[in-house]
């Protein structure tokens, strides 16, 4: 067991460390009071993608209730539970929380139906892919500051945005994109935002699809890790009702997988004895993991919740509506680009004089892709009315 510190500890030799941070595209002077990571996750947080997060779906589309998980609160979960993590590793908390607010900033509205919708609308012209897009949008497309275009973050919290990416893709990415090509290692903290991840939206996606009716504790019930944690609760807290016995056992679920992760994590860390963040990277196996047991009580989790939520007709439904807007208004803009706003009308038609078409539907996508799921609605409903 490890006990919890206070904040302020110092960081463990393997951590990232501000002060040996690979810098950022465009050289600034060091922030005063804080630390450049505490600098990169006040940026994603002034940024106009994180606040349009707010609308954005996670699971469920805006309008259907209040009380669901958006992907703001879906990023606030992620960055919470991977904080805590970080600092029972002593890994850099600044570092990690920065990456966990960012990591969902280019999703398009409407969950993974309006990226898969994005994506196929790209197709001809290299696809959407979100993760990429996050990128994208600290790399380029926040406009706030005066000497650079997007945020101008650390390598660091770039490197734990990206994911994932095609080798093609990788190639293109220059710095971030290397260890693709070289199969290493992000830092520790970008594996454990990577886990946070998962561990956040597995058990919010049972936690909403219980409240919604559209799951129900019987069904879960099937899963022995959720019936394990569910039995436990039942034999303390008889006659509790459903909705409570539900996020009794989702919060036993989260703090078993949060603990598992620490404990399973700080042996393989401590097996691999990493002098630093570059031996860290230089690994050809994550370090920051889940033990064997727990990962496939994720892995069932996961697999339950796509068969069972996902894939349920009211969501297929809302999902089916949701990839007809994308498409529709994809379509809309791709033929008129004067129906966008004149900066990205301006650069869409700058990019079809040179004819880059490819150029020209990126325009596009990122307008569409920075919508909020209300926006879109409201877009297409004004488009549908001066036809
Ligand atoms: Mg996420």
């Amino acid at each position: 067991m490890i006990a919890p510190l206070e904040s302020g500890r110092e960081l463990a030799p393997y951590a990232a460390h501000s002060s040996t941070s690979r810098g950022r595209r465009h050289v600034e002077e060091p922030p005063a009071y804080r630390t450049e990571f505490q600098r990169d996750r006040d940026r994603v947080i002034h940024s106009t993608a994180f606040r349009r997060l707010v609308y954005k779906t996670q699971v469920f589309v805006n309008y259907e209730g209040d009380l669901y998980r958006t992907r703001l609160t879906h990023s606030l979960e992620v960055a919470q539970i991977a904080r805590t993590v970080a600092r029972a590793l002593s890994l850099n908390e600044d570092l990690v929380e920065a990456i966990s607010l960012a990591h969902d900033l280019g999703h398009t509205p409407f969950g993974h139906a309006g990226q898969d919708a994005l994506d196929a609308c790209m197709r001809e012209f290299g696809g959407f892919e979100h993760n990429l897009q996050s990128l994208r949008v600290v790399d380029e497309l926040e406009e706030r500051y005066a000497s650079f275009r997007g945020l101008n973050l650390t390598f660091e919290t770039r490197e734990g945005i990206l994911k994932h990416c095609s080798l093609k893709k990788a190639r293109e990415l220059g710095d971030v994109g290397k260890r693709f090509l070289e199969r290493h290692q992000p830092s520790l903290e970008a594996q454990l935002a990577n886990l946070a991840d998962e561990i956040a939206y597995n058990n919010h996606d049972v936690d909403d699809g219980l409240r919604s009716g559209l799951i129900t504790l019987e069904q879960l019930e099937q899963l022995p890790f959720f019936a394990e944690h569910m039995r436990w609760v039942e034999k303390r807290h008889s006659a509790l009702k459903p909705q409570r016995l539900g996020s009794e056992t989702v919060r036993r679920m989260i703090s078993h997988l949060v603990s598992g992760l620490i404990d399973s994590s700080a042996d393989a860390i401590a097996a691999a004895a990493p002098r630093d963040i570059e031996a860290v990277r230089s690994l050809g196996q994550p370090l920051i993991r889940f033990p064997p047991a727990l990962q496939d009580a994720q892995h069932a989790l996961k697999k339950f919740l796509r068969a069972e939520l996902y894939a349920h007709p009211h969501v297929h439904l809302m999902t089916e509506q949701a990839q007809e807007t994308v498409r529709w208004l994809f379509e809309m803009l791709s033929a008129d680009y004067a129906l966008m706003p004149e900066e990205h009308a301006e650069r869409a038609h700058a990019a079809a004089r040179r004819g880059d078409e490819a150029a020209a539907a990126r325009v596009v996508a990122d307008y569409i892709a920075g919508m909020t799921d209300r926006f879109a609605l409201q877009t297409r409903d004004a488009l549908r009315a001066r036809l």
